[in-house]
């Protein structure tokens, strides 16, 4: 008899857990079963590859260790950013022209096909798409921002760029004089869109999980058997998308990136005089700080504003501190503004800042590293997965199949990581005091 997860893992302080719409009822494995397809992991990553697979026809099940969304899906900001910080032109130095043009295609609609799945699945996931706006801190940054989009301009995509006048309007921030403008992008509750790929999934026919992490996964002849502690699932393929939160699942898969950690805080609604002053027209930000500051509202029109953290406890190595000292310098109408929540995730930062999609054996997938954008680039890898693990050749896929390749010093890289934050908000700082225009 198998049993329901009612003692829900799903607390990680974040504030979407008290806005999102229903969790999904699932159960803990608790027998011996069989599937077409096994997804390890229950992100936005793992729910929209067991909806395709779902939708296929195919018998797919979820295991998630703890809660659906538990992981950075239910933490994110949930911002829409619909392009890569590569240029096509890198792109197409790095994979080839045939694999970049595939790639640069499937992006530049990223956004269009996120928001057109929400919409045909009906998830009521507080979705906008209002635009992004990408702020350079500094004269170098607005350089860069400025090939960025003239790259991808060339390219297809609709950026325009700001002047001071025009970025001080859209962000209601005197801290950036120049900045691009993504219409496509937008915002959507990460948690809801999360609960709602999984209501989906179930919907199609998929079994979802929770409470049982995979502790093992070991051929058995032409099928893989995925263990958890108390059943087991025999499948043919097996889908690995447990981002930063992969453990030692599958050999080195955690060593191919580093677990970087963002924090992010909500404050109480805005007043009207300070929604209209703030991000008038409800567009998402985010700046070019190593650090990167970023904010959106939520539908109660919450600020949330977030940066790179040191820990999951978000208050270790001053992250809070730090937090609330970038909203004010970004923001600083707000003032003493009530803060309602602070929280922290893991996000995979990949050494190009592009994830990666694995096959190391016949049979077993794995896609992770969104290197902090998911939320639109999670869709676009799921939709790879479910192509892939249902034949189409690799040389039709929007991502190149590699080989699962450690960083060279990972484990010291690791170990400091918590040092990066404070030490790159300095760095920040010098940046904006010297290298104004
Ligand atoms: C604070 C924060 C802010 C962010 N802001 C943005 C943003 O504004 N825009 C943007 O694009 N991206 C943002 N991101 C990144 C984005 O949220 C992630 O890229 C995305 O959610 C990754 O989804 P995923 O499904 O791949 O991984 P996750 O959501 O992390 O899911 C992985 C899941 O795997 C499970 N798991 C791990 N090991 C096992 C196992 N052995 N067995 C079973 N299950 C297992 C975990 O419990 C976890 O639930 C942010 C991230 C954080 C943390």
């Amino acid at each position: 008899m198998t049993k329901v997860n009612t003692a829900r893992n799903t607390d990680t302080g974040a504030l979407w857990s008290r806005t999102a719409g229903d969790a999904p009822v699932c159960s803990v494995l608790n027998q011996n079963i069989e599937a077409d397809f096994v997804v390890v992991g229950g992100g936005l990553t793992g729910t929209r590859t067991a909806l395709g697979l779902a939708e296929s026809g195919a018998k797919v099940v979820l295991l998630e260790a703890k809660s659906i969304g538990w992981g950075a899906s239910g933490r994110s900001g949930g911002q829409c950013n619909p392009i890569w910080r590569a240029t096509p032109d890198d792109l197409a130095k790095r994979l080839g022209d045939t694999q970049a043009a595939r790639l640069v295609e499937t992006t530049l609609a990223s956004a269009d096909t996120l928001f057109a799945d929400i919409e045909k699945y009906s998830i009521d996931c507080d979705g906008e798409q209002t635009g992004w706006v990408q702020a350079a801190h500094c004269g170098s940054a607005q350089t860069s921002l400025e090939q960025l989009a003239e790259a991808w301009n060339a390219a297809g995509a609709n950026i325009s760029v700001l002047d001071q006048t025009e970025t001080r309007r859209a962000t209601g921030s005197e801290e950036y004089d120049f900045a691009l403008f993504h219409p496509r992008g937008g915002h959507v509750q990460p948690l809801s869109l999360t609960r709602g790929f999984a209501h989906t999934a179930i919907k199609f026919g998929a079994t979802l999980f929770e409470d049982s992490p995979v502790q093992s996964v070991t051929r058995a002849g032409d099928k893989w058997i995925v263990k958890t502690p108390n059943g087991s699932v025999t499948a043919g393929q097996v889908i690995l998308t447990t981002n930063a939160y992969s453990d030692n699942l599958w050999p080195k898969l955690r060593q191919t990136f580093l677990p970087m950690v963002s924090v992010a805080l909500a404050t109480a609604p805005l007043s009207d005089n300070l929604r209209k002053a703030i991000l008038p027209n409800a567009v998402t930000i985010s700046d070019t700080r190593r650090a990167i500051y970023f904010a959106r509202y939520d539908r109660d029109r919450r600020l949330i504003f977030g940066c790179v953290g040191s820990t999951e406890d978000a208050a270790a190595f001053g992250g809070v501190n730090r937090l609330k000292r970038g909203m004010n310098k970004v923001f600083p109408q707000l003032g003493e503004t009530e803060i309602e929540a602070t929280w922290a995730g893991s996000i995979a930062v990949t050494p190009e800042m592009m994830p990666h999609l694995h096959e190391p054996e016949p049979g077993i997938l794995a896609a992770l590293g969104f290197s902090g954008r998911g939320i639109a680039m999670t869709s676009v890898m799921a939709r790879t997965l479910v192509s892939k693990a249902l034949g189409a050749s690799n040389d039709s896929l929007a991502f190149p199949v590699t080989a699962i390749k450690s960083m060279p010093f990972h484990a010291i890289t690791k170990a400091v990581l918590p040092l990066a934050a404070p030490a790159m908000t300095a760095r920040d700082t010098l940046d904006t005091i010297f290298k104004r225009r």
